[in-house]
């Protein structure tokens, strides 16, 4: 038998299957999937089984023999699935493995036996037929009869072993699972509620699909449609509140009913426990979760639990999209439009995109769920729409305040409308998405601004921390005292950040009644940011300041004041999805303002007449959406073409923008163009350069790229240069 294999290199040069040879003693071990050690340039190398062949083109003298074979297995849909994203990622097959394999499989994890201790027949007779027993082996039987097996060592190992001397119990080793901390469902309730006449109607195309396939799958035939596509792929664009996830748990109902595995990917970590708990109670042991928040043997059990089949739902973020499931029948994607679904490192992969591909795998439906989709998923799924609050309650209304000419970081209006939501006793969000106190420093005799030494970017003043702070690398130093290059002590401190509003705030509002808390990334940790967040929800009043991560699906049913303080800086960006950023910045945080239906949002702007801001403004989605759809159209945008960025870097001036040069003059695109090189700022004392290829021919011009990455990396002249190639950059 012949093992094809993925070795598992970080090198690009290495493509394709490698042939060893399997003995026939191992070959009942291995499937496609499989984790082998085999011999691979000199080295011994991990290693996947891609395929699985009775004989090899290549003569047996030049194979060499598979060394080890390891426990570990990956399905082997993910195998294709690697091999397509190693492809359409312009990365590895080896690259993508490394991100779908068992966590730790590599490493040799297996599973923790534990000696289990079991009560037999006899030992149950034992109890009551008057078999002499000691005070300590009857507590011990009492206990195995009333609670089923148990840990030996919870028990005391040496009665045990006298009672299985006796064929009283019995001791066995079996898999203990390591299983992630459980939250209190209690309060969220376990039945389904009756559905809204909106939610029903969403929910019936997506029944309907299921039939489909089920029909489908009875007649023998195989998955419904062509195998590019999903069986259906739907969009339940609803408003926040409209009761987006009931839905999602009836379609995961229906999918369980039919057989079929369920996967639901959440934007990102901290919101994990939230859609875990809401699905445990009403499933209960059949949900398992995967993230990287989580110990690696507990990630490792509950992934074993998915790929046996024991745990038929799996919940998590970005790399949830991996869980080891056969027979998935449906695939939600939560808050489809954050762009924490792209993944920053090689290979980029885009979880949605990989979510089409595993539900056009296994004929499963795909369901996006948003109150601000992407226009891309607008344009290619059936949109189901949920336009009402389940509450009932009407949306906020949405006020634009113009902050031109102004110098107070807030708004004569919000400071307002902050002392009445105080005399009011009740609760305000404000967001910033900028952290520190102010974003540059500049000497107001000679004009110098302080920058980092690495990047091409001014230094942002942390107070509490007594430090300026570089927000890309890293890089610290102290506050200055007084100008290096002129020694004025004349510093001016520029622009406001979180932790500067939030000292306004506390000096100008704050209360016992009446406290100021702050969530933005310099709350490190999950449980500092988890604290914050369950103390201003404990809170009977007060304000929450913060960055995004405030407005990102955390749910605040009693605040009724939501302010955005400074709207335009999503527009800043010189990227043409800034708008759709802007738009749902606005259109989120007005979602999650006034539950109770008397809520207020403020809108702090510079361009109140910006298209982004009236329409969120005047709560017109569709408005909007059409806009960004005709303007992409004109202007050859996704999802009207795919764009690729090619970025080169290297430690000297010019080997980035030699390599970039070479770059394009390969890459002759079908269907498009290459714009470029342009120069990027630098970043973490690298110099960068970079292409962008916009085209109508994906699959074509992906291919043109890589191939053109393939002869400049690692060549002469680009040595020490790192490419890396973004499809879909966000
Ligand atoms: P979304 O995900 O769209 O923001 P949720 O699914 O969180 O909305 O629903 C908002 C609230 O309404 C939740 O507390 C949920 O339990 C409740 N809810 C949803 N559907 C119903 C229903 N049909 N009847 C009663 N309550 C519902
Ligand atoms: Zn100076
Ligand atoms: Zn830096």
């Amino acid at each position: 038998m012949i093992a094809r294999v993925l070795p598992l290199t970080q090198t690009r040069a290495i493509k394709g299957l490698f042939d060893y040879i399997l003995p026939q003693e191992l070959a009942d071990q291995v499937a496609v999937g499989s984790l082998l050690r085999v011999p691979f340039a000199g080295r011994v190398v991990q290693a996947v089984v891609a395929e699985l062949t009775p004989s090899s083109e290549l003569p047996d003298e030049r194979l060499a023999t598979v060394a080890a074979v390891l426990p570990a297995r990956l399905p082997a849909d993910l195998v294709k699935l690697a091999q397509w994203i190693g492809d359409e990622y312009c990365s590895t097959a080896a690259r993508a493995l490394n991100v779908m394999l068992p966590p730790g499989a590599t490493r040799g994890l297996t599973e923790k036996l534990v000696l289990t201790a079991v009560l037999t027949d006899a030992g149950q007779s034992a109890l009551t037929d008057g078999t002499r027993l000691t005070e300590g082996q009857r507590a011990v039987l009492t206990d195995l009869a009333a609670s089923g097996p148990v840990p030996a060592s919870q028990l005391g190992t040496a009665t045990l072993r006298r009672l299985e001397g006796r064929g009283l119990v019995q001791l066995e080793h079996t898999v203990s699972s390591r299983r992630p901390d459980r939250h209190a469902v209690s309060s969220i309730s376990k039945a389904a509620p009756k559905l809204t006449v909106e939610q029903q109607a969403a929910l019936v195309p997506i029944l309907d699909a299921f039939a489909v396939l089920a029909n489908a799958s009875m007649m023998g035939t195989e998955a419904v449609s062509t195998p590019e596509r999903a069986a259906a792929t739907f969009l339940l664009h609803g408003v926040t509140g409209s009761g987006k996830t009931e839905v999602y748990l009836q379609a995961a109902a229906a999918a369980l009913e039919a057989g079929l595995g369920v996967i639901i990917l959440v934007p990102e970590i901290g919101l994990t426990p939230q859609a875990l708990a809401r699905f445990e109670a009403r499933f209960g042991d059949v949900v398992a979760v995967l993230h990287s928040g989580m110990s690696e043997g507990k990630r490792h059990d509950e992934w074993l639990r998915l790929a046996r089949g024991e745990a038929r739902v799996c919940v998590g973020p970005r790399s949830a999209i991996f869980a080891p499931m056969d027979e998935i029948g449906l695939i939600v994607v939560d808050e489809e439009h954050e762009s924490s679904y792209k993944h920053e490192g090689d290979p980029r992969y885009d979880a949605r995109t990989v979510a089409e591909r595993r539900a056009a795998d296994h004929g499963a439906v795909l369901l996006y769920g948003s109150a601000t989709p992407r226009p891309e998923s607008v344009h290619s799924a059936a949109r189901l729409r949920l336009d009402q609050r389940v509450d009932g309650g009407a949306l906020p209304s949405v006020e634009i305040l113009d902050m031109r000419g102004l110098h107070n970081p807030l708004h004569p209006q919000t400071w307002l409308a902050l002392a009445d939501c105080r005399r009011d006793g009740g609760k305000a969000i404000v967001l910033l998405n900028r952290r520190g106190w102010s974003n540059f420093l500049s000497c107001g005799s000679c004009g110098r601004v302080w920058m980092c030494p690495n990047c091409e970017v001014t230094l942002v003043l942390h107070r509490t921390g007594g430090h300026v702070a570089c927000h890309h690398c890293g890089h610290r130093e102290p506050v200055p005292g007084k100008c290096p290059d002129c020694g004025s002590v004349s510093v001016a401190r520029h622009g406001a950040g979180t932790e500067r509003l939030e000292h306004e705030l506390v000096t100008a509002l704050a209360t016992p009644e009446f406290p100021v808390f702050r969530l933005d990334a310099d709350a490190s940790g999950l449980d500092a940011r988890a604290s914050i967040l369950e103390r201003f929800h404990a809170a009977s009043a007060g304000v929450l300041v913060g960055t995004q991560m405030i407005a990102k699906g955390h749910d605040f049913a009693d605040v009724g004041l939501g302010v955005v303080v400074d709207a335009d800086q999503t527009m800043r960006f010189p990227d043409f999805r800034a708008e759709e950023r802007t738009f749902s910045l606005v259109t989120q945080l007005a979602g999650r303002t006034g539950r109770g239906g008397h809520g207020r949002v403020l809108v702090q702007t510079m361009e109140p007449l910006a298209r982004p801001i009236q329409l969120a403004a005047q709560h017109d989605s569709d408005g909007f959406l059409n806009g960004e759809l005709q303007r992409r159209r004109a202007l050859a945008y996704p999802p009207f073409a795919t764009l690729i960025r090619v970025v080169c870097s290297s430690e000297d001036d010019d080997g980035a923008y030699a390599a970039t040069t070479a770059l394009r003059q390969l890459i002759e695109p079908p269907g498009g163009r290459v714009l470029g090189p342009a120069p990027l700022f630098m970043l973490r004392g690298k110099h960068r350069s970079q292409l962008v290829v916009k085209t109508a021919e994906r699959t074509a011009a992906i291919a043109a790229v890589r191939s053109a990455v393939d002869v400049i990396a690692g060549t002469k002249p680009h040595r020490g240069v790192s490419i890396s190639v973004d499809v879909d950059p966000q």
